[in-house]
């Protein structure tokens, strides 16, 4: 079993229960909401050297065993004085009696009337609290003259300032990032338990697709599907399973998801979800497992699958998207990224930011449905603005590639007019 506790309810109980749930007209938020009460993440976890560990998602906690930074040590170039000595009205002569520098500590102690000359990160000398930064200061041999206007304490990183030995700051479920690499570096750790990558299976379906490298024929589109998929999913840093082009073909269709399931946690489809084509995907899917069809109200994207089927020796979640390609890329970022993310075992926030902006231009809309046009997002002097790229059909990918975010127009909304804002998600965000 490749997921960590078998829910003892079927998806369809899990989601029957959930206020508001229409299967044939699904606001976008129930239908996440119903795809997050059924993920159970994977639990096997791998230790790997912490290089490896960047963009896996942490199993253990990080609790520091030293202090970080491990001394007080001086913030600034200048001199250490303890702020009994100096005066806080009127100049002040000190005798230098030593020098300390990152790496290199002084290791008398200052007594009345002395200091000792220290560079940026050296360790702060036994007597001293208070470093005076070098260029107030005025040096003549080994007398040093301090100026009034010191703050007892100022220049001084405090031991422990970053990171407190036993305080945990990382915890099982979030992402390791540059920025958390060098933390678990700074805690000297070399070795870090991480949840076992994903393993994300995907396959396009259809009878007019051709795959790349072989001669387009009457009424055939190469897939293209895959390709983005490949790319939206490199960026989540799951393991990718390309399973190519299925024909619309049970048995086929058949063995394909049986090998899916046994290989993956987590499989994608695009096309066969749409009205005509659901009837026979339904009774496969009936056989293979339990999964659930919708009308999702939204556009583009509105048919799509999700559930859980299994064969013998595994079993996944399953994502059924409709075949057009905006729509592929709409709904992945909807619903299956955040899914995936929760899935490979994160904890914190992985919802994508939406962020405000005014639109330059009037937008269409009827209530009733969330939309997700592709958006430019420009400066206009000192705002943000926001504009949709030009036609808007589900089936032209340019449209996304023109963009930089999407314009998310929430499901009560009405006509906007030029000059309301709008809810935005960049695109760049969107890893
Ligand atoms: P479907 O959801 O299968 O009815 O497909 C809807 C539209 O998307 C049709 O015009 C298909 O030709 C197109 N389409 C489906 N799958 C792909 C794919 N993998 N690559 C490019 N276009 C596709
Ligand atoms: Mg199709």
């Amino acid at each position: 079993m490749s997921v960590e506790r078998e829910s003892s309810r079927t998806i369809a109980q899990v989601v029957s229960c959930l206020d508001g749930y229409d299967p044939d007209a699904l606001p976008v938020d129930k239908a996440r909401a119903a795809i997050r009460a059924c993920l159970m993440p994977v639990a096997d976890v791998e230790s790997v050297l912490i290089r490896q560990s960047l963009g896996r998602v942490l199993a253990q906690d990080i609790v520091p065993a030293i202090n970080v930074p491990g001394h007080d040590n001086s913030a600034m170039d200048g001199w250490a004085v303890s702020s009994k000595d100096v005066s806080f009205d009127r100049e002040i002569q000190l005798l230098e009696i030593g020098k300390a520098l990152a790496g290199k500590p002084f290791h008398g102690t200052i007594g009345a009337g002395e200091c000792v000359r220290v560079m940026t990160g050296a360790v702060m000398p036994q007597g001293a609290d208070t470093v005076v930064v070098q260029e107030l200061c005025r040096v003549d041999a080994d007398r040093i003259s301090i100026p009034p206007g010191q703050k007892a304490g100022q220049n001084v990183r405090a031991a422990g300032e970053d990171l407190k030995a036993g305080v945990p700051v990382l915890r099982a479920g979030q992402a390791v990032r540059a920025a958390e690499l060098g933390l678990i570096a700074s805690l000297g750790i070399a070795e870090v338990s991480v949840k076992r990558r994903l393993r994300v299976a995907f396959f396009s379906t259809g009878d007019e697709l051709a795959s790349i490298g072989t001669p387009l024929q009457e009424g055939q589109v190469y897939d293209s599907n895959r390709y983005t998929l490949h790319g939206m999913l490199q960026g989540l840093g799951v393991e990718i399973i390309d399973m190519g082009v299925v024909r619309d073909d049970p048995a086929k269709l058949e063995a394909a998801f049986r090998e899916a399931a046994a290989r993956a946690d987590a499989i994608i489809t695009t096309g066969g979800v749409s009205v005509g084509e659901a009837d026979f995907v339904k009774q496969l899917m009936a056989k293979l497992g339990e999964v659930l069809f919708w009308k999702i109200a939204m556009r583009p994207g509105r048919p799509m699958a999700f559930g859980k089927i299994g064969s013998g020796s595994g079993s996944a979640f399953l994502f059924g998207l409709p075949g057009n390609p905006v729509a592929v890329m709409v709904t992945f970022h909807q619903f299956v990224r955040d899914a995936l993310l929760v899935l490979g075992g994160r904890t914190d926030a992985v919802e994508i930011p939406l962020l405000q902006a005014i639109s330059a231009s009037p937008m269409r809309k009827v209530p009733g449905r969330t939309e997700y046009q592709r958006g430019i997002l420009f400066r206009d002097g000192a705002e943000w603005k926001v504009r949709a790229t030009g036609q808007q059909g589900s089936g032209v990918l340019r449209s996304m590639s023109e963009a930089n975010c999407f314009i998310v127009l929430e499901h009560e909304r009405g006509r906007v007019e030029a000059g309301e804002l709008v809810g935005v998600q960049l695109m760049d965000a969107l890893a």
